[in-house]
């Protein structure tokens, strides 16, 4: 709660539930050492969540429909209510482009998913078939978001908290990373890294030819610079997949990615039991 009372518009509770549960403590910094900290494009720290959730019972029957059957609704904003600066506040960098600035974009999760940090309710309500749109997360939609990347550890690329022993990390607490599949890889990697130094076995780094080691050497390297603070790294846009499809590491083709892991001699690593 405190980090978006610091950095951004105060608490609009969300999912993590600070108010009951106490704010958010990092790990590696009671453990000693310093954490990095992400910055936006104009140098504040931290990030907005950059999507909320409606309650799809709140839209109107067409948009409902339109999400049922397309899973996606693109509602055009009137231009006084276009905001482009609030594309630069957001973690998700792969979504900050003009037509999501442009209009509301609704996708269908279950929940309508909205694809802006946050959106004043009375403008909301505004939009035609968003008359009784209700935030369903974060309640205080309509203000603001949850401040991300505020203590980043600094690790190697085996995962492992730099200074620290015994400590490894994955997922947005290793980097600016955005996403599912970035937690999981770099995740498996910590996860099984951790098991492998219980055992007192040396750790596995990933190869550069596979696009998750390279995704972890990359923004590791990057996080050294003061630009490289202000970029996200996620395999679904912006920087980081234009990178994967300069070095050919972008492929949707599963035999190939087979091929590769196997050319690497990793098939299967996480198959192999250790403890
Ligand atoms: C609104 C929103 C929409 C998103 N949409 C997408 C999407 O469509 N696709 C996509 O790929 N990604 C999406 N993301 C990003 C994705 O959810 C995250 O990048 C991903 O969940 C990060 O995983 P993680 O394990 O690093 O962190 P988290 O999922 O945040 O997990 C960290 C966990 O650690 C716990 N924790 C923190 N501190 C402590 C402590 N001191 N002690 C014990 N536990 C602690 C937290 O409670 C939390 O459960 C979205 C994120 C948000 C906020």
């Amino acid at each position: 709660m405190g980090n978006c009372l610091s950095y951004g518009n105060g608490c609009c509770m969300c999912i993590l539930r600070c108010p009951a549960f106490g704010p958010r403590v990092s790990v590696s910094q009671k453990a000693g050492v310093t954490d990095i900290m992400g910055k936006r494009k104009d140098g504040a720290w931290g990030a907005f969540s950059g999507s909320g959730k409606l309650e799809k019972g709140s839209l109107s029957e067409e948009i409902q429909q339109l999400l049922n059957e397309k899973g996606v609704a693109v509602i055009p904003l009137p231009a006084k209510d276009v905001s482009k600066e609030k594309l630069n506040l957001k973690v998700c960098q792969q979504y900050a482009l003009d037509e999501y600035a442009e209009n509301i974009v609704l996708l269908d999760t279950g929940y309508a998913k909205i694809m802006t940090p946050f959106f004043p309710l009375e403008k909301l309500r505004e939009v035609p078939g968003l008359e009784n749109a209700r935030y369903a997360d974060p309640y205080a939609g309509g203000k603001g978001n949850s401040i991300r990347y505020l203590s980043v550890a600094e690790r190697d690329d085996y995962m492992k908290v730099s200074g620290i022993e015994n400590l490894l990390c994955g997922g947005e607490k290793s980097g600016l990373f955005v996403g599912h599949t970035e937690a999981i890889t770099t995740g498996s990697l910590a996860g099984y890294n951790g098991a492998r130094y219980l055992k007192g076995l040396k750790p596995m780094e990933l190869p550069r030819q596979l696009a998750t080691g390279d995704l972890i050497s990359y923004a590791n390297e990057r996080l050294k610079t003061q630009e490289g603070l202000m970029t996200r790294y996620t395999f679904a846009g912006a920087e980081y997949f234009e990178r994967m499809k300069e070095r050919n590491l972008y492929s949707t083709d599963a035999e190939e990615i087979t091929g590769r892991v196997e050319r690497v001699g990793l098939t299967g690593i996480y198959n192999e039991k250790i403890i």
